[in-house]
């Protein structure tokens, strides 16, 4: 249930309303925007008589929201929220972000080559893979902590927040430095893992799951808010379709819907989705133009020897002719 409050409502009566509310055992949310406030109320509303509380002097009007997101809902925070990452990062509300880097953090001088150069093209966030979910065993796994230790160092020398996918929470002291913690498609609701995430105060990158719909991305971002970490950023990374062309496919649809119905910011990667270096700037293009909030791109010195997805990563000169063009695009659609 949502409570729009009338302008210029005094925060006593606000105050008294809350405690109100909170009687009925419920949780409340409050979005105080530039021309309204809102309550949001979370848990079970049943016993809450709406047509009590619209009669109110303060309350514009009461709706009740039939979406099983609430703190994800944009009807809860009609603003697009933005997420600081770092000085001078954010993400979200008109502010765009390229992340780049490898998938897989390999050595100190692949990934201090790969940062300098995305940095130089715009890029605003180094990711890189230290524990890597593979679908085979015997495929490379990831450094693991001499991969964050190599993040890290990265980070120090370029001052460019980092990005990096965890996959098992006991792994989380190992994460205390990392910007902006990863969940991959094959985590999108490992719901213990994201309630553990939503315990933290750190931005989450949360991917949409292999055949997940974007309800249940939107669910799983609700796990980790419901937590209290609201600093949730969603990305389409290409869902399981019968097509072999691609690795994935990629769902731009799923921007509008998700930018429709929640205020998180929304990236792609347009890597995962396509699997294929030289489609990776046309659906990147395509993405600004549908709005994306964000672009994560693989980025290696040397993809033919890429320990890890080397087929869909750009070198940095790709990366940079792809990172121009995306700012064409976006001044074009009339982005900042
Ligand atoms: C990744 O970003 O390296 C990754 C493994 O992606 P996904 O979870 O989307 O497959
Ligand atoms: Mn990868």
């Amino acid at each position: 249930m949502i409570i729009s409050l009338k302008k210029d409502v005094r925060k006593e009566e606000m105050n008294h309303l809350i405690s109100w509310l909170e009687s009925y055992g419920v949780r409340t949310h409050i979005s105080e925007g530039e021309f309204q406030t809102i309550i949001g109320l979370i848990g079970d509303t049943t016993r809450i008589d709406t047509d009590l509380i619209s009669g109110l002097d303060i309350v514009d009007n009461v709706t009740r929201i039939s979406e099983p997101f609430k703190k994800a809902n944009r009807k809860f925070h009609p603003e697009d929220t933005v997420i600081k990452i770092a000085e001078g990062v954010e993400i979200g509300g008109g502010h765009f972000q390229f992340i780049a880097g490898p998938c897989s953090v390999e050595t100190e001088s692949q990934m201090e080559t790969v940062a300098n150069a995305v940095k130089a093209s715009g890029a605003g966030l180094l990711r890189g893979g230290a524990f890597k979910p593979r679908t085979s065993p015997y495929d490379f796994q990831g450094l693991h902590e001499e991969g964050i230790r190599l993040l890290l160092e990265t980070k120090r020398r370029t001052g460019m927040p980092i990005v990096t996918e965890i996959m098992d929470i006991g792994h989380l002291p190992l994460f205390e430095d990392v910007d902006v913690i990863q969940v991959g498609a094959r985590n999108t609701q490992n719901f213990e893992l994201l309630k553990e995430l939503g315990r933290i105060n750190k931005p989450i990158l949360l991917k949409r799951g292999i055949a997940g719909t974007i309800k249940e991305l939107l669910m799983s971002a609700e796990y980790i808010m419901a937590g209290g970490n609201e600093r949730v950023i969603l990305c389409e990374r290409g869902i399981r379709s019968y097509e072999t062309y691609t690795r994935n496919t990629l769902d731009l649809s799923a921007v509008a819907v998700l930018h429709e119905m929640s205020h998180l910011p929304v990236i792609v990667d347009p890597s995962h989705a396509t699997g294929v270096a030289r489609y990776v700037k046309p659906m990147a293009l395509a993405a600004a133009a549908c709005g994306a909030d964000g672009l994560m791109i693989e980025v290696h010195n040397d993809p033919p020897h890429a320990r890890c997805d080397g087929p869909q990563s750009l070198t940095p000169e790709q990366f940079d002719d792809v990172a121009k063009s995306v700012l064409a695009v976006r001044c074009a659609i009339g982005g900042k």
